[in-house]
């Protein structure tokens, strides 16, 4: 289990300004969050570490943007018209609502009062296009990326003149009238995904389901959540779309215990044919080289940012003692690291000052860096560790002679002095992952220096 519970990292996130309840002056709104200054930085860095895995690393995946509202049919093409729904209860007593799925036994988990008999609630928010609200005008607030793509699959394929196998990549918001949200933003009305749909000729989908398996499982890995807390999860006969060929959830040992952080899916030939059905628009390929023409299978890696955003921050929280004191720390990865480089000057002495901003300038065009001169070094390496940023640059009086400045490792609190003419350099090959003892021509490790 992670080792922290969900409070600490709530507090810790509404403290330094990651994550704040939405509409908070107004007592919010009901599983809505919003992401502060560094919330946000770390967020776009997890899209964008996912953007960069799925597409711009690999030549077989492009990207697309589609809208949130769509035609309302295709919701009725997809499936979710009819079958978007979850089991309601209704305490009888309370008047509180849960998923018939969340609760044990027919007794209110909040009074113990009697629950009305399930029935089925869609969980697509609904609104209305143009100025007239009636039945006719009735559209749907999108609550997956995923259709976007189907109904973009042949744009995609004739502007782009790709062959099989072709994955389409799309991150964005969607929305769930969830019945009961909960657990942070595990679980929200408003969030986003990440998900691709990767187009294949029938007949490879399995291995190309144990490649997109293996790649999605190693991504989480490779940004430093620890092995132990993720799982793969095959579902079961009876958890299975009807349409599925087979489904699996990487999952992440929450504090809530073992849950979904994203789906990978078979999905055969259901979605394109669906829609080539409700459209009347031929969606099958044909391929030049065996004369062959069909409805490409499809494998879904459907991934929730939010709920990464999560795991990440869960993963990466540590509490040690360094020398007597507690120090909290996120070790994020760099690539997530909402700041990369913290510049200190060591007080706000008028010498110290100059130099100090002229070195933020030399490097804030490079990394994402944060200037701090307020209160004692001590604490704001602190501040600098619990938002989990790497690379802590001291300026000291030594500094304004040698034209040298500290660097401070976030993880093993060691610290190098580097000229400031390789700074930039410097830095850079530490966050691409070199060893934080290699120096610079000029550069000498700090002895005795842990805080
Ligand atoms: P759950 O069983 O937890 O409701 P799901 O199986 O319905 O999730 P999918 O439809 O597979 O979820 O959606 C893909 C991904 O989108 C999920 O793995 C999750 O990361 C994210 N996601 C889905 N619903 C929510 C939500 N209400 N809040 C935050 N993220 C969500």
């Amino acid at each position: 289990m992670s080792s922290v519970d969900m409070d600490t990292i709530v507090s810790l996130c509404k403290r330094r300004g990651f994550i704040f309840q939405s509409s908070e002056i107004y007592g919010g709104a009901g599983g809505c969050w919003d992401y502060g200054p560094l919330g946000v930085e770390l967020k776009r860095n997890v899209k964008e570490a996912w953007w960069k895995a799925m597409v711009h690393d690999r030549d077989d995946v492009v990207g697309i943007d589609a809208a949130i509202l769509m035609n309302p049919q295709v919701w009725v093409a997809s499936g979710h018209v009819q079958q978007f729904s979850d089991p309601l209860v209704d305490c009888k007593a309370c008047k509180n609502r849960f998923r018939a799925d969340h609760v044990k036994g027919n007794k209110c988990p909040d009074c113990g009062g009697e629950l009305t008999e399930p029935r089925m609630f869609n969980l697509m928010f609904k609104t209305f296009m143009g100025p007239v609200e009636n039945d006719a005008a009735v559209v749907y607030l999108r609550p997956e990326t995923a259709q976007g793509i189907f109904v973009n699959f042949q744009n995609v394929m004739s502007t782009t003149r790709r062959k099989l196998p072709l994955g389409i990549a799309q991150v964005g918001k969607s929305f769930r009238n969830e019945i009961t949200t909960g657990n942070f933003i595990f679980r929200s009305r408003e969030f986003e995904q990440m998900e691709m749909e990767y187009f294949v000729k029938p007949g490879t989908d399995e291995h190309w389901f144990q490649h997109w398996l293996e790649q999605r499982f190693n991504w989480y890995v490779n940004l430093g959540i620890r092995k132990e807390n993720l799982r793969l999860r095959q579902h079961e006969k009876e958890e299975l779309a009807h349409y599925a060929k087979g489904c699996y959830d990487v999952e992440y040992l929450f504090p809530m215990g073992w849950s979904e952080l994203e789906g990978i899916a078979n999905r055969a030939d259901y979605d394109l044919t669906q829609h080539a059905k409700y459209s009347g628009k031929d969606l099958s390929v044909f391929e030049e080289e065996t004369k062959e023409r069909f409805v490409p299978y499809v494998i879904e890696p459907s991934a929730g940012v939010d709920r990464s955003v999560l795991a990440f921050l869960l993963d990466s929280y540590h509490e040690e003692m360094v020398e007597k004191e507690k120090r909290v720390v996120l070790r994020l990865h760099p690539a997530l690291a909402p700041i990369k480089v913290a510049v200190l000057p060591l007080s706000r002495n008028e010498k110290l000052v100059p130099m100090a901003t002229e070195v933020h300038a030399s490097i804030r065009g490079c990394f994402v860096t944060q200037y701090d001169d307020s209160q004692s070094i001590g604490r704001r390496y602190r501040r600098q560790d619990e938002i989990g940023t790497p690379f802590c640059v001291t300026i000291d009086f030594q500094s304004l002679e040698d034209k040298q400045v500290t660097i401070r490792d976030r993880d093993s609190l060691q610290q190098i002095r580097v000229p400031i003419e390789t700074l930039k350099t410097t830095l850079a090959a530490k966050l691409a992952g070199e060893a934080f003892d290699v120096l610079p021509p000029g550069g000498s490790v700090v002895t005795g220096a842990k805080n």
